[in-house]
């Protein structure tokens, strides 16, 4: 190979041949900052406890005995787990479950979205929705909320109705806003969509206040709602990647076309049931997460700040002329919350007393330092 080939070769590695769309786009992801107080994710703040993490151990060893073999690919012991834990009659074969509740969406948009078909949500809302779209040759499109960040129902119908999506995404609690979405809305909008599923994220769901209802209400009477859940939040368990749905035994049927073969390692199903064996545990700490949530809500209300009704683990509040140097403020006293949702605002997830603490007094102290 002469000099001036080599360096052509490795001019050509330099510049991939990277689908056009996909060019200078940054990869998603909030920063992994190793700080003390992080309250940027929504993760649950309290790991499991000694005792299920000797549970999770046990399952993991049993499991490991077998690993020279593919797991089970249709995971019928968690799918039964999953099943018994959602109640509301769902069945085994209306469940699916994936790396996350993420794949689970992505699967869905590789089934009914794809070349020639239309995703739909309504902003602001979630940043990853988008890239399924993207990644599955899927339109993308968004409406709008109201100044509460709510939905109104005829507008959004008015919109499904003209744009005929195939998918609508919708989570509730909304993310970033803490929003969620009431029954007439989602049976509204199940109605006007005469081909299109609609998907209700409920990631947040178990934060929901008393008296906010779960779209899994729902399911028996719409056979094009999917209700998405995860173990990301709630349950403690982002780490493991686990996320599910609940829909009609077809729609789950149709998913198991496009997922990857064996997509569920034999430790993340193991994991998984060994949680759901100790739910109540897991779940342990979300009354405790709701109540920091109101308190915090009350807080920054009596501070001055304008802040969005939330039924999750988070709550948006502002609003700030330069919400960048507030949220550097914070960070440079430890505390690291997310800069997201429309201009103005910032997110701030629920972590422990300790850490809500702090937060407060972090934030008192930058806007001494910020007045506006
Ligand atoms: C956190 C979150 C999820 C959960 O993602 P996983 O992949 O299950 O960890 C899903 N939807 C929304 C809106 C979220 O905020």
């Amino acid at each position: 190979m002469t000099r001036g080939s080599r360096s052509e070769s490795s001019e050509r590695l330099a510049t991939p041949p990277l689908r056009d769309e996909l060019r200078g786009i940054q990869p998603y992801g909030a920063p992994q900052l190793d700080v003390p107080v992080q309250l940027n994710v929504n993760e649950n703040p309290y790991p499991p406890s000694a005792a299920v993490v000797a549970e999770i151990e046990r399952a993991v060893a049993l499991a490991s005995r077998d690993l020279n073999r593919y797991p089970d690919r249709e995971f019928v012991a968690l799918r039964e787990a999953l099943a018994a834990y959602l109640g509301h009659g769902v069945t085994p074969a209306q469940v699916w479950a994936a790396n996350g509740s993420n794949e689970v969406m992505l699967h869905l948009l590789q089934a009914f979205g794809g070349p020639g078909r239309l995703a739909l949500s309504f902003a602001p809302t979630y940043s990853m929705y988008p890239e399924y779209a993207r990644d599955t040759h899927t339109a993308w499109e968004v409406g709008h909320r109201e100044e509460d960040f709510s939905l109104d129902p005829e507008r959004a119908v008015t919109l499904v109705r003209q744009r005929r999506p195939h998918v609508v995404l919708l989570p509730s609690p909304n993310n970033p806003t803490g929003t969620a979405l009431p029954h007439e809305v989602i049976g509204a909008l199940c109605d006007v969509l005469d081909r299109g599923l609609l998907v209700v994220d409920e990631a947040y769901a178990e934060f929901r206040r008393a008296g906010t209802p779960s779209a899994l209400e729902l399911l028996p009477t719409y056979p094009n709602l999917v209700v998405t859940r995860t173990m990301s939040k709630a349950f403690a368990l982002a780490g493991a990647r686990v996320g599910y749905l609940a829909a009609s035994a077809e729609i789950c049927d149709a998913l198991r076309v496009v997922r990857l073969p064996y997509h569920l390692s034999a430790v993340t199903q193991a994991v998984a049931r060994a949680a759901l064996r100790h739910a109540d545990e897991l779940l342990g700490a979300v009354d405790r997460l709701r109540t920091e949530r109101d308190e915090t809500v009350q807080w920054l209300r009596g501070q001055g700040f304008t802040v969005a009704e939330s039924d999750a683990n988070f709550v948006l509040f502002g609003t700030f002329p330069d919400r960048h140097a507030v949220w550097q403020g914070l960070l440079d006293r430890g505390v690291l919350i997310r800069e997201t949702g429309p201009d103005g605002w910032l997110r701030v997830s629920i972590g422990t007393t300790a850490e809500m603490a702090a937060f407060r007094e972090a934030l008192s102290t930058v806007m001494k330092e910020n007045p506006s």
